[in-house]
């Protein structure tokens, strides 16, 4: 199951670290002195290539007002195709089946919007119980639109053990009433990876459409959309991926669905070249770009053209090799170190199986979160009682893997915990 050899020294981090042929693009990052970042997978951080592509877009408004449109070094009435291409990369798929556009819950909203297409008996969403509440509300509301009572129009996909599902509990959801399923490609909490090219064949079997969000599997882990033959996928940019707060969010949308009606259409979502006739009604793109709304927000956009560079630059595969490593590390250090405190590991340990964080559990995590939080660890708190740790591959090191271990295992011996409240604060 374990790739690496293990040596519970920290001589050992050391030449971890040493041989780690990503060291470099640590210093592409702003790394704050006595702060130890493991929360990659809420909020990546800045690096100087993004900050560098932002002021590049400030500057093009500076220099040519609207003409920034059509001028400069990145025109901006393209960019969202531009930013697409580099993320298609990433996810596996032709650079014409990506866009980066909206939020992860608006591209959620559209793709329900455009492939939900309840017939007859076939009426039903699947989502899982686990997932993140907006990909849960925003289903809702959408059968909302079609349906008063919902609740005989969704089928939840449910949790045996309330970390995990099994391949048999999903299939066992896609029943001759169901048309679409959405589902994550990572579970944010136990970061269990789902068989994405699986499940698209069961669903496909059975007549079902199926999409992905990829918040937490984007960047942690590879993907190939389009040989898989998803329908569908959407996820964030700023975790990651590094496209800071609020950056906008990627739309996958197989080349197969191209010339579908987008649900919810606006003047972005035109053929590029008839956009500017202002005709009466949509000529739609015959790609991905048919799914986009208004005017992108490019200020918001700007940054991932810098961010994505220096992540294709090492690569998702290299970056995923890392990812397994560092967390690999952290479970033998913690299997080692703080097997004694009443933690339990509630991620998968099989390295195929985890995406690119560990999670903990323990009766007072809101409160061992803020102890490491005041010793210059940023974790996150994940309602009821989760820690998420996460060492990501561009600028963590396994020192710092060593180092926290070293820290949770002071909080347990001291109790220093105790002085705190083990209340949740308004983010966590
Ligand atoms: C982070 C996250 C989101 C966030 O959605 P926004 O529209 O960006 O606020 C949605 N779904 C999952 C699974 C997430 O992890």
């Amino acid at each position: 199951m374990f790739i690496m050899e293990f040596n519970p020294t920290r001589e050992y981090a050391a030449f971890l670290d040493k041989n780690d042929d990503l060291k470099e693009f640590r210093e592409q990052f702003y790394l704050q002195p006595g702060t130890i970042y493991f929360d990659g997978n809420s909020l990546g951080l800045l690096s100087k290539r993004a900050e560098a592509s932002l002021l590049k877009l400030l500057d093009s408004w500076k220099q040519h007002g609207i003409d920034g449109w059509t001028q400069g070094e990145h025109p901006w009435f393209f960019l969202s195709e531009q930013v697409g291409a580099q993320l298609s990369k990433i996810v596996g798929a032709k650079p014409e089946e990506v866009i980066a556009t909206g939020s992860t819950t608006v591209n959620l909203h559209q793709m329900i919007a455009t492939f939900y297409k309840p017939t007859g008996k076939k009426t039903k969403i699947v989502i899982d119980e686990l997932n993140f509440p907006t990909d849960l509300y925003a289903v809702q509301s959408q059968l909302g639109l079609h349906y008063e009572n919902i609740e005989e129009h969704i089928q939840y996909i449910r949790s045996q053990d309330g970390h995990y599902y099994t391949h048999e509990d999903i299939v066992a959801a896609m029943t001759e009433d169901v048309a679409l399923i959405v589902l994550p490609g990572v579970l944010y909490r136990s970061g269990q990876i789902l068989d994405m090219k699986a499940l698209t064949k069961d669903a496909h079997q059975r007549g079902i459409l199926i999409g992905f969000d990829l918040c937490h599997s984007v960047g942690s882990v590879e993907h190939s959309l389009h040989d898989w033959d998803v329908d569908f996928a959407f996820w964030c940019n700023y975790k990651h991926l590094n496209g800071g707060p609020g950056a906008v969010a990627g739309l996958f949308v197989h080349e197969k669905h191209f010339g579908t009606k987008p649900g919810l259409a606006g003047w972005f979502s035109s053929d590029k070249a008839k956009q500017f006739d202002m005709e009466t009604s949509l000529i739609q793109a015959q790609n991905v770009s048919a799914y986009q709304m208004g005017t992108p927000h490019l200020l918001s956009l700007a940054p991932l053209l810098g961010a994505l560079e220096l992540f294709n630059e090492a690569g998702i595969t290299r970056i995923r090799e890392k990812s397994m490593q560092l967390t690999e590390y952290f479970i033998q250090l913690y299997n080692y170190y703080l097997g004694d405190y009443d933690f339990a590991l509630n991620c998968p340990v099989n390295n195929d199986l985890r995406g690119g964080h560990v999670y903990l559990t323990h009766s007072d995590s809101a409160r061992i979160c803020k102890a490491l939080k005041a010793k210059g660890v940023v974790p996150d708190f994940r309602a009821p009682n989760g820690i998420r740790i996460a060492p990501v591959a561009l600028y963590n090191s396994f020192e710092e893997v060593y180092e926290v271990v070293q820290i949770l295992k002071t909080i347990m011996d001291e109790k220093l915990y105790e002085q705190f409240k083990n209340e949740r604060e308004i983010v966590a």
